[in-house]
């Protein structure tokens, strides 16, 4: 077994794992379910800060960045795709896959989006449909000023999707006055529940949007209008993962109950950034860091993977490498969630020192 200190999945606390091996329920027919489903879709809303319905789908992280793309775009929708990480780019794959055209806004991948930059860019370009964006993208560990990002794009009736799936409930986030149409989360990352669940909340207007298309959404699995009126209704469009939905509203009346978190995230962000650095480390970053991930540059004279089996085969724990273009350069170090507890932190900060000294 080893300890997991990954950018998610997170480590799982007792209660969320006893709460999904409850007794279940027939939720496609038990009205009580349809009821606790509100519910819990009400507390993603207020911890988020927003008066936007939320829901909760049956599927990774990933469905809910679909699921906004394939709901918002009809064939030939101007897209702005905003680029500073492996992420924010990605997006543009859901864009083209339902016929939106892309127009990215590209910029450096060791820092935050600028937003002197950002507003001249949009001064001349603004006629798009919606704008997507990475609020913490976790192969870099960047944080966007995404509420900023969000509030000039609605000064041009453009409207906003926000991937906050690694960052929610490990850095502020605040839905309502961030003017976020479609924000997306996942169970897997800072909430700590297991993976399996995404969650979104929906703006009126992006609702709006949706229902007044000329061309209906080529999705049923990813179209969110399929949940249109479920509780009147008393109908879900497909049946619910009760198990999954039960461990996910532990997990956020823990987050809830836990007044302390962000702070202690930023605590240990700073924390592990500094000694890092102690150890001979180089961040990633130049700036721009997010307090759920730390990354780091792979020192000269090692490899990413020797740092990663060293630290599971001699230590136990388990950190992370990256993908696509920041594969083999950098490894992380995911402080989100239950993760962000100050003695698995110096344990695994520990460790890495142990592993570094042995390599120099
Ligand atoms: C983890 C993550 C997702 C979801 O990806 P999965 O592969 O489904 O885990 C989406 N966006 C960001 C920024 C993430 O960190």
């Amino acid at each position: 077994m080893y300890k997991i200190m990954t950018p998610g999945p997170t480590q799982v606390r007792e209660n969320v794992r006893m709460a999904r091996s409850l007794v279940c329920t027939n939720p496609d027919l038990d009205p009580g379910f349809f009821d606790y489903y509100k519910e819990t879709c009400e507390l993603i809303s207020e911890l988020l800060h927003t008066e936007n319905e939320a829901l909760i789908l049956g599927g990774e992280g990933i469905l809910g960045l679909e699921a906004a793309c394939a709901s918002l775009t009809e064939p030939g929708d101007k897209v702005l795709v905003i680029d500073n990480g492996v992420f924010g780019k990605g997006f543009a794959d859901f864009v083209t896959m339902y016929g939106g055209e892309v127009t990215y806004y590209t910029a450096s991948y060791t820092r935050e989006i600028d937003m002197a930059a950002f507003s001249d860019f949009l001064k001349e370009h603004h006629d798009f449909k919606y704008a997507t964006m990475v609020h913490c993208d976790t192969p870099s560990g960047v944080l966007n000023p995404v509420e900023e990002m969000c509030q000039e794009l609605h000064r041009y009736g453009i409207l906003t999707v926000v991937d906050a799936v690694s960052s929610m409930f490990g850095e502020p986030l605040m839905v309502d006055y961030g003017e976020i149409d479609i924000a997306c989360g996942g169970s897997q990352k800072a909430l700590s529940a297991p993976p399996g669940l995404t969650f979104l909340t929906v703006s009126e207007a992006a609702k709006k949007v949706m229902e007044k298309r000329r061309i209906p959404i080529a999705s049923f699995y990813a179209n969110l209008l399929v949940f249109k009126d479920y509780y009147e209704k008393q109908w879900f469009p497909y049946t619910m993962p009760i198990s999954d939905i039960y461990g996910l509203r532990t997990a956020l009346e823990n987050a809830k109950a836990d007044k302390n978190r962000l702070v202690r995230h930023a605590r240990l962000g700073e924390l592990t950034r500094k000694r890092v650095q102690e150890m001979g480390f180089e961040l990633y970053l130049e700036s721009g860091y997010c307090n759920t991930v730390t990354v780091v540059k792979v020192p000269e004279g090692m490899t990413a993977e020797q740092i990663l089996d060293a630290m599971r085969n001699e230590h136990h724990i388990m950190i992370a490498g990256s993908f696509d273009v920041m594969a083999g350069h950098v490894i992380r170090i995911g402080h989100m969630g239950e993760n962000a507890n100050e003695a698995d932190v110096a344990e695994t900060l520990d460790a890495l020192e142990a592993v570094v000294r042995k390599y120099r």
